[in-house]
Protein backbone atom coordinates (compact mmCIF):
# COMPACT_ATOMS: atom_id res chain seq x y z
CA UNK A 1 0.00 0.00 0.00
CA UNK A 2 1.14 3.46 -0.67
CA UNK A 3 1.71 5.97 2.54
CA UNK A 4 1.20 8.70 0.76
CA UNK A 5 -1.26 9.78 -2.63
CA UNK A 6 0.34 10.34 -5.82
CA UNK A 7 0.96 13.95 -5.90
CA UNK A 8 2.63 13.45 -2.82
CA UNK A 9 4.13 10.87 -3.71
CA UNK A 10 5.43 12.38 -6.87
CA UNK A 11 6.68 15.78 -5.20
CA UNK A 12 8.75 13.66 -2.89
CA UNK A 13 10.43 11.79 -5.25
CA UNK A 14 11.38 15.13 -7.00
CA UNK A 15 12.95 16.73 -3.93
CA UNK A 16 14.69 13.00 -3.06
CA UNK A 17 16.09 13.48 -6.28
CA UNK A 18 18.02 16.25 -5.49
CA UNK A 19 21.48 16.20 -4.48
CA UNK A 20 21.64 15.38 -0.46
CA UNK A 21 18.56 15.25 -0.17
CA UNK A 22 17.16 11.88 1.68
CA UNK A 23 13.68 9.99 1.39
CA UNK A 24 13.23 11.74 5.20
CA UNK A 25 14.31 15.30 4.09
CA UNK A 26 12.44 14.98 1.27
CA UNK A 27 9.05 14.07 2.84
CA UNK A 28 9.84 16.73 5.15
CA UNK A 29 10.26 19.84 2.79
CA UNK A 30 7.43 17.60 0.77
CA UNK A 31 5.03 18.28 4.03
CA UNK A 32 6.53 21.55 4.49
CA UNK A 33 5.62 22.97 1.09
CA UNK A 34 2.00 21.72 1.22
CA UNK A 35 1.54 23.43 4.54
CA UNK A 36 2.96 27.25 3.15
CA UNK A 37 0.28 30.05 1.56
CA UNK A 38 -0.19 29.17 -2.26
CA UNK A 39 1.58 32.57 -2.73
CA UNK A 40 4.80 31.02 -1.14
CA UNK A 41 4.71 27.75 -2.84
CA UNK A 42 4.20 30.27 -6.37
CA UNK A 43 7.44 32.43 -5.70
CA UNK A 44 9.66 28.94 -4.93
CA UNK A 45 8.10 27.42 -8.45
CA UNK A 46 8.97 30.37 -10.09
CA UNK A 47 12.14 31.11 -8.81
CA UNK A 48 13.19 27.43 -10.11
CA UNK A 49 11.56 28.04 -13.22
CA UNK A 50 12.78 31.61 -13.84
CA UNK A 51 16.41 30.66 -13.05
CA UNK A 52 16.18 27.75 -15.30
CA UNK A 53 15.07 29.80 -18.25
CA UNK A 54 17.43 33.13 -17.48
CA UNK A 55 20.83 31.32 -16.44
CA UNK A 56 23.00 30.95 -19.30
CA UNK A 57 26.95 30.47 -19.43
CA UNK A 58 28.71 33.09 -19.50
CA UNK A 59 29.82 33.78 -22.83
CA UNK A 60 33.79 34.75 -21.40
CA UNK A 61 34.66 32.11 -18.29
CA UNK A 62 31.38 30.02 -18.67
CA UNK A 63 29.86 30.77 -15.10
CA UNK A 64 26.54 30.54 -14.84
CA UNK A 65 25.05 34.22 -14.88
CA UNK A 66 21.84 35.87 -15.79
CA UNK A 67 23.40 38.09 -18.45
CA UNK A 68 25.40 37.66 -21.65
CA UNK A 69 28.14 37.86 -19.35
CA UNK A 70 29.22 37.80 -15.46
CA UNK A 71 30.10 40.14 -13.27
CA UNK A 72 33.51 39.42 -13.04
CA UNK A 73 34.46 39.31 -16.26
CA UNK A 74 32.74 42.42 -16.96
CA UNK A 75 35.03 44.12 -14.32
CA UNK A 76 37.93 46.25 -16.15
CA UNK A 77 39.51 46.96 -13.00
CA UNK A 78 40.24 42.54 -12.55
CA UNK A 79 43.29 41.44 -14.30
CA UNK A 80 42.53 39.75 -17.16
CA UNK A 81 45.72 38.40 -17.75
CA UNK A 82 45.54 35.96 -14.92
CA UNK A 83 42.92 32.87 -15.34
CA UNK A 84 42.08 30.72 -12.41
CA UNK A 85 40.41 27.43 -13.68
CA UNK A 86 37.88 25.92 -11.48
CA UNK A 87 35.53 22.83 -11.78
CA UNK A 88 32.62 24.54 -10.76
CA UNK A 89 30.77 28.16 -9.96
CA UNK A 90 30.55 26.89 -6.48
CA UNK A 91 34.46 26.92 -6.54
CA UNK A 92 34.59 30.56 -8.07
CA UNK A 93 32.58 31.54 -5.18
CA UNK A 94 34.68 30.39 -2.28
CA UNK A 95 37.67 31.93 -4.14
CA UNK A 96 35.40 35.20 -4.64
CA UNK A 97 34.54 35.06 -0.79
CA UNK A 98 37.94 35.20 0.33
CA UNK A 99 38.28 38.62 -1.82
CA UNK A 100 42.25 38.38 -2.37
CA UNK A 101 41.75 37.34 -5.46
CA UNK A 102 41.88 40.00 -8.34
CA UNK A 103 41.99 38.24 -11.68
CA UNK A 104 39.56 36.28 -13.73
CA UNK A 105 38.38 32.43 -13.97
CA UNK A 106 37.45 29.94 -16.42
CA UNK A 107 34.67 27.33 -14.71
CA UNK A 108 35.17 23.86 -16.72
CA UNK A 109 31.50 23.11 -15.44
CA UNK A 110 33.06 19.36 -14.18
CA UNK A 111 35.76 17.26 -14.26
CA UNK A 112 37.46 14.48 -17.02
CA UNK A 113 36.57 11.81 -15.36
CA UNK A 114 37.04 8.45 -18.06
CA UNK A 115 35.17 6.11 -15.45
CA UNK A 116 32.14 7.85 -15.85
CA UNK A 117 32.21 8.64 -19.31
CA UNK A 118 33.42 12.04 -19.15
CA UNK A 119 36.10 13.33 -21.70
CA UNK A 120 37.35 16.27 -22.82
CA UNK A 121 34.38 17.51 -25.02
CA UNK A 122 31.81 17.16 -22.08
CA UNK A 123 33.44 19.90 -20.11
CA UNK A 124 34.21 23.78 -21.05
CA UNK A 125 37.84 22.92 -22.10
CA UNK A 126 37.06 23.89 -25.35
CA UNK A 127 36.48 27.52 -24.35
CA UNK A 128 39.21 28.00 -22.70
CA UNK A 129 41.71 27.18 -25.81
CA UNK A 130 39.66 29.86 -27.96
CA UNK A 131 40.07 32.26 -25.07
CA UNK A 132 43.50 31.99 -24.75
CA UNK A 133 43.97 32.30 -28.77
CA UNK A 134 42.00 35.09 -28.60
CA UNK A 135 43.44 36.53 -25.41
CA UNK A 136 47.14 37.54 -26.02
CA UNK A 137 46.86 39.50 -22.59
CA UNK A 138 46.92 35.86 -20.32
CA UNK A 139 50.51 35.40 -18.73
CA UNK A 140 49.63 33.38 -16.31
CA UNK A 141 46.79 29.58 -16.03
CA UNK A 142 46.34 28.79 -12.54
CA UNK A 143 44.39 25.80 -11.83
CA UNK A 144 42.36 25.45 -9.14
CA UNK A 145 41.08 21.86 -9.92
CA UNK A 146 40.11 20.15 -6.57
CA UNK A 147 42.71 17.60 -5.90
CA UNK A 148 41.48 14.54 -5.88
CA UNK A 149 42.40 12.20 -8.52
CA UNK A 150 40.36 13.14 -11.48
CA UNK A 151 40.84 17.10 -10.10
CA UNK A 152 44.56 15.87 -10.61
CA UNK A 153 44.53 14.14 -13.99
CA UNK A 154 42.42 17.47 -15.33
CA UNK A 155 45.19 19.62 -14.31
CA UNK A 156 48.07 17.48 -16.10
CA UNK A 157 45.17 17.27 -18.94
CA UNK A 158 44.90 20.94 -19.43
CA UNK A 159 48.30 21.85 -18.65
CA UNK A 160 49.74 19.47 -21.57
CA UNK A 161 47.24 21.07 -23.89
CA UNK A 162 47.94 24.65 -22.84
CA UNK A 163 52.25 24.97 -21.94
CA UNK A 164 53.06 24.50 -25.94
CA UNK A 165 51.66 27.91 -26.18
CA UNK A 166 54.05 29.35 -23.93
CA UNK A 167 51.68 30.35 -21.09
CA UNK A 168 52.99 29.86 -17.48
CA UNK A 169 50.71 27.03 -16.12
CA UNK A 170 50.41 26.60 -12.35
CA UNK A 171 48.55 24.53 -9.71
CA UNK A 172 47.70 25.74 -6.28
CA UNK A 173 49.47 24.13 -3.61
CA UNK A 174 48.03 21.08 -1.62
CA UNK A 175 47.61 22.12 1.61
CA UNK A 176 43.96 21.44 0.43
CA UNK A 177 42.96 18.43 1.81
CA UNK A 178 42.80 15.04 -0.56
CA UNK A 179 39.26 14.92 -2.28
CA UNK A 180 37.96 17.52 -0.73
CA UNK A 181 36.00 19.64 -2.33
CA UNK A 182 36.99 23.48 -3.01
CA UNK A 183 33.60 24.57 -1.54
CA UNK A 184 33.83 22.99 1.96
CA UNK A 185 37.78 24.37 2.73
CA UNK A 186 37.88 27.63 5.12
CA UNK A 187 38.92 30.92 3.85
CA UNK A 188 42.79 30.65 5.01
CA UNK A 189 43.49 27.54 3.50
CA UNK A 190 42.50 28.60 -0.10
CA UNK A 191 44.41 31.28 -0.10
CA UNK A 192 47.65 29.58 1.38
CA UNK A 193 47.00 27.13 -1.39
CA UNK A 194 46.27 30.19 -4.00
CA UNK A 195 49.60 31.74 -3.23
CA UNK A 196 51.57 28.54 -2.34
CA UNK A 197 51.02 27.76 -6.09
CA UNK A 198 53.84 25.61 -8.12
CA UNK A 199 54.94 26.34 -12.06
CA UNK A 200 53.56 23.22 -13.44
ZN1 LIG B 1 32.49 35.30 -16.74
Amino acid sequence: MELYSGEINKLISELAALPGIGSKSAQRMAFHILNLPHDRVKMLSDAIINAKENVKYCSECCTLTDGDICPVCANTKRDHGLIMVVENPQDMAAYEKVGKYDGVYHVLQGVLSPMNGIGPADIRLKELIVRLETHEEVREVIIATNSSAEGEATAMYISKLIKPAGIKVTRIASGVPVGGDLENIDEVTLFRAYEGRVEL
